[in-house]
């Protein structure tokens, strides 16, 4: 049953990996110097193929007790919380922090965007639900320093932490809750609605169907809306905690907000757990499932073995403005006459979102016709435009660093010149030094990892410009969701493409400046309208 995970489509990216190191002032404790630690973590996460390298966050530890001071620590919690890391590498808890309400604190936060953090010491990972008590027991020993953390010391939670135990969250998902134990129990009314759901698309119901009688039975879905739609169902069909598996990457990398879609496809079939947890629906069903949409999936697969869903190119590009929902397609019938249209999803069943507008698919192909021309007219400008949003000068950035190295060389120099007094004024200065030089490590790595985010855009762009290089200026019915991601919909005649990062959840819709910027006339029912349209890089 594996299999079912690769329905969904594969891009075949990479676990975003990062480490957090620190030192503390004092140096009691036999530790690793930072320049170590950031050797050690580097060289860690770029030979796992697994792994996108995404920098060694580091900090002194100047009192230890409190998260305040922490730097690099703040900016590497604020980039995970943005989605933007995976999994963060840590030596120890006490690494992570001294205080038990900052650690625990930052490891829920990061935990509900589905952010591991992995302690080697304790071998302990956050999304291990189990390890909560673990850790608030490490942390409570960290901030005490009483006890000095040997890494013989067996713990019996150890062994129930390792016995496969694994945390699914629960929050935005129908059937599961966790009680105050930590265990996962089923909750019977939710379980009912997923089985009538299971039951209904093997007796060869569409999935549209499916969700207008949840509709109508008034059910709520995870997120506590009412409105279901073929998305939401598919999702529920797709899960496989239903049938008591557990696929780990699939949800822990993924970021768990309800309007982005799970995606970190990893492809890890080693952390598919089968039977891990209480099924709500019988294996017998799920398999029933799987088949049924194998079948469906063949029906629609075109000759040429590509699938030939309608409207596969205007499915899921188009963004409302106004609710930041997705648009769906909608067939309208006049007399024998049928078209379609791009709609606000909040409206398939009433009408919620007053301000979103229609626009129609067949005058959408045009729209993108002249977009292409008039990026396709002006290439020069497109790329110095693209290089604009993308790429920050890094020449003072390269400046900095080249300045931090020679200091840390200077360093590096005065200490190991043989002194003619090793005196105490002598140990004090090369503490200093020490010091100092354990500071400018820090800054050096934070310099790297913001010249290394910008090579980062750099393949970006030379994507992007590639992409451009295989539009055409002519074909209505051409593929260019690899160029444009989204389509933000403001109004019928208002409409801004995404050039760059698909996610676009962190944009002011309402208010996206256009660049490239050209107009077309479209005539709905009697009158014309000039469709205002453009560009917008998401860096
Ligand atoms: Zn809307």
């Amino acid at each position: 049953m594996i299999k079912t995970m690769h329905h969904l489509p594969s891009d075949g990216s990479k676990l975003n990996v990062c480490a957090y190191a620190r030192v503390s002032s004092d140096r009691s404790e036999a530790e690793m110097s930072l320049d170590n630690q950031i050797d050690y973590y580097t060289t860690l996460i770029l030979s796992n193929p697994d792994w996108e390298y995404c920098g060694v966050y580091a900090d002194e530890g100047i009192s230890g007790t409190s998260l305040l001071n922490r730097k690099q620590f703040k900016i590497m919690v604020d980039k995970a919380l943005k989605g933007m890391i995976d999994i963060i590498l840590v030596k120890s808890i006490s690494r992570f922090g001294r205080n038990i309400v900052d650690v625990i604190g930052a490891i829920n936060k990061l935990r509900t965007m589905g952010v591991e953090v992995y302690f080697e010491r304790e071998n302990i990972s956050s999304l291990d639900v189990t390890s909560t008590i673990a850790l608030s027991m490490y942390a409570q020993l960290a901030e005490s320093e009483a006890i000095s953390m040997s890494q013989n010391m067996t713990w019996a939670i150890d062994k129930r932490m390792k016995a496969g135990k694994y945390y699914i969250p629960v929050n935005e998902m129908l059937g599961y809750r966790y009680d105050s134990e930590g265990n996962l129990y089923i909750v019977e009314s939710e379980a009912k609605i997923i089985r009538e759901i299971f039951s209904m698309y093997i007796q060869g119901l569409s999935l549209l169907f499916i969700a207008r009688t949840m509709m109508e039975k008034g059910y709520k879905t995870g997120i506590g809306s009412s409105n279901w739609n073929e998305k939401t169902i598919t999702r529920i069909l797709l899960n496989e905690k239903y049938v008591g598996d557990c696929s780990m990457h699939k949800t822990f990398s993924a970021k768990l907000s309800a309007r982005t879609q799970v995606v970190n496809r990893g492809e890890k079939d080693a952390y598919y757990v089968k039977d891990g947890h209480p099924a709500i629906i019988s294996r017998e069903i799920w398999d029933e499932a799987c088949a049924i949409r194998e079948r469906r999936r063949i029906q629609f697969k075109h000759e040429k073995g590509e699938a030939k869903a309608p409207f596969k190119e205007e499915s899921c590009f188009g963004v409302c403005a106004h609710c930041g929902r997705n648009y769906f397609i909608k067939r309208l019938k006049n007399g024998n006459n049928i078209r379609y249209t791009l709609t606000c999803s909040a409206n398939k069943a009433t009408l919620t979102c007053r301000e979103s507008e229609s626009v129609f698919v067949e005058d959408l192909k045009d729209i993108i016709l002249a977009q292409i021309n008039v990026i396709k007219g002006d290439m020069i400008s497109f790329k110095k435009e693209l290089k604009k949003a993308f790429i920050l000068d890094t020449t003072a950035i390269q400046q900095r660093l080249d300045e931090v190295n020679n200091r840390i060389n200077e360093f590096k120099i005065r200490i190991e010149t043989p002194s003619i007094k090793i005196d105490d004024a002598f140990l004090a200065l090369k503490r200093e030094i020490l010091k100092e030089i354990d500071n400018l490590m820090i800054e050096k790595k934070a310099l790297e990892n913001t010249l290394l985010t910008q090579s980062n855009n750099e393949s970006m762009i030379k994507e992007i410009l590639e992409s451009a290089e295989k539009l055409s200026c002519t074909d209505r019915e051409q593929k260019y969701k690899f160029f444009f991601k989204k389509m933000i919909i403001k109004s019928r005649t208002d409409l801004t493409f995404i050039i760059g990062n698909d996610d676009v959840s962190k944009l002011d819709l309402s208010n996206l400046p256009k660049l490239f910027k050209g107009t077309y006339k479209i005539k709905v029912r009697a009158q014309f309208y000039t469709v205002n349209f453009g560009v917008f890089f998401n860096a």
